[in-house]
């Protein structure tokens, strides 16, 4: 137990910092290849990047609205009806937010309370479990079946009880690249049916999906869709994580109660950046041709690390490639991460982290959304292992 000063009162007394923050740092450090945090290393497309400036510029730099600017939200609600053949409220159904992660906890913050149960599916990205705790609510911890990183079906209709509020999702899947199909989001339908249960769904991976695989959103399924706050972020798309901006979904009654939190969390999100986005969302083909490029470089690191000694578990969707280490050694994985950072020059994240429990599967997560060369001298190194 850490200990606190008497004039706090932890409100996360076991939270540390956070496992990106963490192995980025030491990979900085240590001037290893960083694969642990998850962001691209290509360069945001130079269009964009012109959009931003010329708009800042013409002097689009005063508050945007508090929800986000509605010419954006209209091509977000046009993006939406295209893709998955839904039609949103560009006014009421779509707010703009400071990243995924801004939305996760907004959603979180405005529809949980005191007592309420949240499922998670663990393994699990870091921020879900410690907004739970921050509104009160009680996190349960459901265990994805390996070595797939499925969903018990059967399990999970035994796991939810009178107090489950929320399940949250998150499909293509971080950290395990696994990907939901229309039977798992069938099944998550019959669930929800007749009770009050909200659905977050975090899609931030939603373009990266591979092998001709379609991405499966809540949005496709109406009962589903009419309970679900879909969560997306730009910065995967458009090579932009340092921007930090994102956005949700939600039916009207979800998102208004969305806004009372975002409101007072960010008040609204920068200006010129919304403009630029909201006239680059035409370009479709960028988006639409993210799967190529990362199905790509996912074989390319896939191919570079076949003579390594580390055994690669499927990825069928995000930028993120799982590796077991087995046959490497049985220390902990937070351990072998630290030693392959410092001593063999590649930074990874440990799975423990993900899991609430630290299980340890000695599975460790690269991301591969790097130039290729990038990728040669890590699997380089990663061999000599
Ligand atoms: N989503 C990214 C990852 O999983 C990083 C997010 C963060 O650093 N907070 O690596």
């Amino acid at each position: 137990m850490p200990e606190f000063p008497s004039y706090i009162s932890s409100k996360l007394p076991h939270q540390g910092t956070t496992i990106f923050t963490t192995m980025s740092a030491l990979a900085n450090k240590h001037d290893a290849i960083n694969l642990s945090q998850g962001f691209p290393d290509e360069k945001a497309p130079r269009a964009l990047v012109s959009l931003v400036a010329q708009y800042m510029r013409k002097g689009f730099n005063q508050y945007a609205p508090m929800a986000g600017l509605p010419y954006l939200r209209e091509q977000l609600v046009a993006k939406a009806k295209k893709l998955y053949g839904i039609k949103y409220n560009p006014e009421t159904e779509v707010t703009i937010t400071s990243g995924g992660t801004q939305a996760i906890n907004a959603t979180i913050m405005a529809l949980v309370k005191e007592d309420d149960e949240v499922i998670i599916l663990q393994p699990a990205y870091d921020s879900y479990a410690p907004s739970v705790v921050l509104a009160g609510g009680r996190p349960k911890f459901f265990d994805l079946t390996l070595p797939e990183y499925s969903i018990d079906w059967d399990q999970m209709k035994m796991f939810i009880n009178g107090r489950t509020k929320m399940i949250i999702i998150n499909n293509p899947h971080n950290p395990s690249g696994s990907i939901l199909s229309k039977e798992d989001l069938q099944e998550l339908d019959k669930i929800i049916a007749g009770r009050d249960i909200i659905v977050l769904s975090d899609e931030v991976y939603e373009h990266l999906i591979y092998d001709g695989a379609q991405h499966e959103s809540v949005m496709n399924y109406p009962n589903l869709q009419s309970k679900s706050v879909v969560v997306y972020s730009f910065g995967k798309t458009y090579n932009c994580t340092g921007w930090k901006i994102g956005y949700c979904f939600a039916p009207e009654a979800l998102t208004k109660e969305i806004r009372k939190i975002h409101q007072f969390q960010v008040f609204s999100v920068n200006t010129p950046i919304q403009m630029a986005l909201a006239d680059f969302l035409n370009e479709e083909e960028h988006y639409l041709n993210l799967k190529n490029i990362y199905q790509e470089k996912r074989d390319y690191f896939a191919k570079a690390l076949s003579k390594s000694k580390f055994e690669l578990l499927p990825c069928k969707g995000s930028y993120f490639q799982l590796a077991s280490y087995q046959n490497i050694t049985q220390e902990n994985d937070f351990d072998f991460c630290v030693k392959l950072t410092k001593k063999h020059g590649v930074a990874a994240i440990p799975i423990s982290s993900f899991y609430q429990t630290k299980q340890d599967h000695k599975v460790i997560r690269f991301c591969f959304a790097k130039q290729k060369k990038v990728l040669k001298k890590a699997a380089e190194l990663l061999c000599n292992i």
